[in-house]
């Protein structure tokens, strides 16, 4: 199967997923869609909040119920919003993005009125030289690596 189909059929499923955005203050709506390497769909939309800076993005909303049902690992995200024009993830949402997939992972975003025109972009593109740290594992195998060159050390010579 090309990727071509993957990616319009995650733009149908992010573009209903707009559908239930919540977004009585700017009328900016988002849906979002990402899929699992398992093949499951997550669906996610924008909730605005009355602080606006509440205010929770579709891509992330969609990272949080996946991430929730046990999902750590996404094929893809299709990000369709209800303006004339696309629009990319946010800064936040690219992070968080990138706490779960690498740097190829592919980002298909479109205007809802143009689905068929979408453009593809990977993570790389959309946030380069990211922030990033080791996590607990490999934290704990740098530690372990440590102590043992630190035991040969003290090691009585033979
Ligand atoms: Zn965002």
């Amino acid at each position: 199967m090309s990727a071509l189909p993957d990616a319009r059929r995650l733009l149908d499923e992010a573009a209903a997923a707009m559908g239930n955005a919540h977004a009585p203050y700017s009328s900016f709506r988002v849906g979002a869609a990402l899929l699992t390497e398992t093949g499951a769909i997550f669906r996610g939309a924008n909730v605005e909040n009355a602080s606006y800076g509440l205010t929770l993005c579709a891509e992330r909303a969609a990272v949080a119920g996946a991430v929730a049902a046990g999902h750590r690992r996404f094929r893809a995200l299709a990000v369709v919003a209800g303006s004339p024009h696309r629009a990319s993830p946010c800064g936040a949402c690219r992070q968080v993005l990138a706490e779960f997939c690498d740097g190829g992972f592919p980002v298909h975003i479109a205007s809802a009125s143009a689905l068929d025109a979408f453009d593809t972009r990977t993570l790389d593109e959309l946030l380069p030289h990211r922030f990033s740290l080791p996590t607990t594992r490999s934290r704990r195998s740098h530690d372990e690596t440590h102590q043992d060159l630190c035991s040969r050390h003290q090691r009585p010579p033979a």
